[in-house]
């Protein structure tokens, strides 16, 4: 009989098929289990690896007798099988955790949650690091696992991982040597019970493994993170980032001022997200000169703030990829002039209400891109002189076009979910942004 630890992985998508080809090569009997079609590309790597594995099914007998699972952030726990194992005492871990036991040690774990800003602040970090010469690679819930940056021949240094809540769920012994919570704000919260505190524990969650050698770095704010604080007993040294200490488009700490206008990050949200990299930057050793320079020659991701290159006079702005009220709200906060406004799709029980002065202040037109836009029309309607309802991409482009004036900013900020319309929020910001060029071909 074999003595192989063996190993079920749930999904077999980018985490899963990495850990499973992680599992492998760290002698594990490995099988996958996706209730799924499955995604060829990932079929095929498995195949190639000779992974066993299986897909439209998960056959109970298979995975119940693995000595553990690894479960895939995109399957809640409340699903049958996730509770069956559970209840059966199986060990449920995420790929995060899995990959963590076979880190290089010595390496710099950074781990980076939040509800918004994750990938800025990730990529960010990255390029303040690799700018300076240091040997990083970010990964995470951004481009590749962790179990994938694990399988380069090459150790890293440092491993910036992007994680998000669902990641975090599933963590025994992870234990990130610089940990962020960057914000708070209500986001899925289906998975939590539509209760804030829990989406904030499991958030906070990220340090439970932390020493007091550890650092944990998180925004000064009294009404989500400082309870959920307290209610775990940390033992680790946590500092606090501080709004204040973005100004205008600077960033100042330790008495250091960071320019931001010379690069290419918009908004105050990304002062905030700037804060957290270069701090991390510090305590890894990076120069202030150093930190400046990278800030100026880093391009943020493509649907966040993205300045859609044209010659017409106004400016296109592709924001898609918020897809709740906190990251339009930033959004907007950072127009400087008169907005045409490109919002809407699906609904997540959003709460409007915070964005109203900030509208009527910003916005004289508002588009709303969905299937159905009542709650968005019922919840501005009084607050914006112009507003119009379309159904695409396309059409969207076509009113603004109409709207907005030399000078202008039309600027995309969904606040919901693209899932009515488009495949993904990467859809979303493509069909627009070839809308836009388009326009000006
Ligand atoms: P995440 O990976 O957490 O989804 P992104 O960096 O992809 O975060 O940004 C998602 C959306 O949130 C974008 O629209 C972006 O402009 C906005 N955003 C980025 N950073 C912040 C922040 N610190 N606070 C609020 N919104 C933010």
């Amino acid at each position: 009989m074999s003595t192989k630890k063996t190993i079920a992985i749930l999904g077999a998508g980018e985490s899963g098929v990495s850990a499973a080809r992680l599992a492998q090569r760290e002698g594990y009997a490995v099988f996958v289990s996706d209730a799924g079609p499955g995604n060829e590309k990932y079929l095929q790597e498995l195949r190639e690896a000779g992974i066993e594995f299986e897909t439209n099914q998960h056959t109970g007998e298979r995975i119940f007798a693995a000595d553990e699972v690894v479960k895939s952030p995109g399957i809640p726990d409340s699903v049958p099988m996730i509770v069956e194992l559970r209840n059966a005492g199986k060990p449920v871990i995420s790929e995060i955790e899995f990959a963590y036991r076979f880190a290089p040690r010595g390496a710099e774990i950074i781990g980076i949650t939040g509800s918004n800003g994750k990938t800025t602040t990730t990529m960010l970090t990255h390029h303040l690091l690799d700018f300076a010469g240091v040997n990083a690679l970010a990964g995470g819930n951004l481009g590749d696992s962790f179990a994938r940056l694990l399988l380069d021949e090459e150790p890293a240094d440092v491993y910036v991982l992007e994680l998000s809540s669902f990641q975090l769920d599933g963590m025994v012994d992870f234990r990130p040597s610089i940990a962020t919570v960057l914000n708070i704000t209500p986001d899925h919260l289906d998975r939590y019970n539509y209760e804030l505190e829990k989406y904030a524990d499991s958030k906070v969650s990220i340090a439970k493994n932390q020493k007091l050698s550890d650092r944990l770095l998180v925004l000064a704010d009294q009404q989500t993170i400082a309870p959920a604080l307290r209610r775990q007993s940390l033992d680790t040294n946590i500092t606090t980032i501080s709004p204040e200490d973005v100004r205008g488009t600077s960033v100042f700490i330790d008495g250091y001022e960071f320019n931001m206008g010379t690069g290419s990050l918009r908004g105050r949200h990304n002062g905030l997200n700037a804060l957290f990299a270069i701090r991390i930057a510090m305590i890894l050793g990076v120069t202030e000169k150093e930190i400046q320079l990278a800030l100026d020659s880093f391009r943020p991701a493509a649907h966040r703030m993205e300045v859609i290159p044209t010659s017409d006079g106004r400016t296109w702005i592709n924001d898609s990829k918020a897809t709740n009220v906190d990251a339009s709200y930033f959004a907007l906060e950072a127009m400087t002039g008169p907005t045409v406004w490109v919002a809407g799709g699906t609904d997540k029980g959003n709460d409007y209400d915070v964005l109203r002065e900030i509208v009527q202040d910003k916005v004289h037109t508002l588009i709303c891109m969905g299937i159905d836009n009542s709650k968005l029309v019922e919840a501005f309607k009084n607050d914006v002189p112009t507003l119009l309802e379309c159904s695409s991409a396309a059409a969207a482009v076509t009113f603004a076009n109409q709207r907005a004036k030399t000078g202008d900013t039309i600027l995309l900020s969904p606040c919901c979910a693209s899932f009515d319309l488009f495949k993904n929020y990467i859809d979303r910001g493509d069909q627009f942004r070839t809308a836009v060029k388009n326009l000006n071909a």
